[in-house]
């Protein structure tokens, strides 16, 4: 895709590239879904080569022409779909999965072995917490929660076994910004001391943000993983993950794909390459724009205690979310989520909390309660009892996620109507 440099961003997630090696069907202008289990091999001797050619180093899949096998090893719409991923992210390569989480588990799986050990910041989606507490230090992966946002708390939990260090920015659901280029040249500097064997891998889970508001490859890390569910998706139609980065990681990522076996259903691939990347950009602006609009809404609301959106001045990392979270035209990016918590000490704020999510479930046609982000429908939930209820309260706390706090993704209906649901629920809050 970077053959195309003389196009806007926004114009090649829309197209994508416009000839391929991974389909013969170049007047299509629609890439056509195929969904085939297995391919017909037509002699013993390409079946052969297919199998060698698979998951081989040596070959760039870019601009081989596939010989295609069996659908959880490789699919023409999965391949497309990574190279326009690959490009939107400005990474060299990009692996699809089943989910966000099949795509965590590859991103960290291809790095330890047992005896190694992770550095999480402490502010992390729910189900990577319980990959990481429960599955991995099962397989005797060790890890250290520790406070990114504090100067020196990510060196102090970096050890010799340590392999990857792995954040959220912003972080879900107190979207906390985590300092990309800061982690990288913190990381950088242990990695210049150690062995290429020993080298600390960085990733990024940029499922918050997506390629439209930052680019975090760009800013020194080493992998982006996406949920694919959320807003590259967009319409919530479909579950898909991504992992992004650099060419050497291909291979294992694509074997840890095929042995682990959470391959993207072809036809999600499709679905993801023609309805929600080609929409990214109109979507998120779209989505953005009302974003602000309800977090200064909110900011000036009695019943609120604080609004957390990094487009906000009062946002207390306010001048690195103008740094770090730039569209692909450059503009400033500060995304489709917010988090926001209900007045009143611990038990009140969270009564007030449940009262507002129950008036909303109950009679709001544009706020939806429901967990998932990212689409074009607005979403509202309540984290300490839904997406982070395995994370315990000790741990909640730690992490800033607050007994009243209340996380809402922005969708595209009319903003008007979108406030005056929230209106009507906070004023019996
Ligand atoms: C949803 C989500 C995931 C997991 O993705 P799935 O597609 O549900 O497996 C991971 N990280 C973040 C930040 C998410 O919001």
């Amino acid at each position: 895709m970077t053959d195309q440099p003389q196009y806007r961003d926004r114009s090649v997630l829309i197209h994508g590239k416009f000839k391929s090696e991974k389909w013969d069907f170049e007047d299509h202008i629609t890439p056509p879904v195929t969904t085939s289990t297995a391919f017909r091999l037509r002699s013993a001797e390409r079946g052969a080569e297919g199998f060698k050619q698979f998951a081989n180093p040596e070959l760039d899949r870019a601009t081989t022409h596939p010989i295609y096998i069996y659908e959880r090893l490789d699919d023409p719409c999965q391949g497309l779909l990574e190279e326009t991923l690959a490009f939107a992210e400005k990474g060299e390569i990009a692996v699809s999965f089943a989910t966000g989480m099949a795509a965590i588990s590859a991103a960290i799986g291809i790095h330890v072995k047992a005896g190694d050990h992770i550095v999480l910041h402490k502010t992390i989606y729910g189900c990577t917490y319980g990959l990481v507490t429960h599955w991995l230090k099962r397989f005797g992966v060790e890890h250290t929660f520790a406070d990114f946002l504090t100067p020196g708390g990510l060196a102090a939990a970096i050890r010799p076994e340590t392999r990857v260090v792995y954040f959220e920015t912003p972080c879900n659901p107190t979207l906390d910004l985590v300092d990309v280029r800061a982690v990288a040249k913190e990381v950088q500097e242990v990695n210049d001391s150690r062995t290429p064997n020993e080298r600390i891998a960085t990733i990024v889970d940029n499922t918050f943000a997506t390629p439209f508001c930052q680019r975090p490859l760009t800013m020194g890390m080493d992998f982006v993983v996406h949920s694919l569910t959320k807003n590259l998706g967009g319409f919530g139609t479909s579950m898909g993950g991504v992992v992004i980065g650099p060419r050497s990681s291909e291979t294992e990522l694509l074997l840890f794909r095929k042995d682990f076996g959470g391959s993207i259903a072809p036809d999600v691939a499709w679905k993801v390459l023609n309805y929600g990347v080609p929409t990214l950009a109109l979507r998120l602006e779209r989505q953005q724009q009302i974003a602000r609009r309800v977090a200064e809404f909110l900011d000036l609301h009695p019943k609120v205690k604080n609004v957390r959106y990094p487009g906000l001045d009062s946002f207390p990392q306010a001048e690195l979310a103008r740094e770090q979270m730039r569209d692909i035209d450059g503009n400033f990016a500060p995304g489709s989520m917010l988090y926001f918590e209900m007045a009143g000490e611990a038990a009140e704020s969270y009564e007030r909390a449940v009262r507002v999510i129950n008036r909303i479930a109950e009679r709001a046609l544009c706020v939806t309660l429901a967990v998932s982000l990212g689409q074009i429908r607005t979403l509202i939930e309540h984290p300490a009892s839904m997406t982070h209820s395995v994370i315990p309260p000790e741990d909640q706390m730690r992490a800033g996620i607050s007994p009243g706090g209340i996380r809402l993704s922005l969708g595209i209906e009319d903003p008007g109507d979108i406030l005056s649901d929230l209106e009507d629920a906070l004023s019996r809050a």
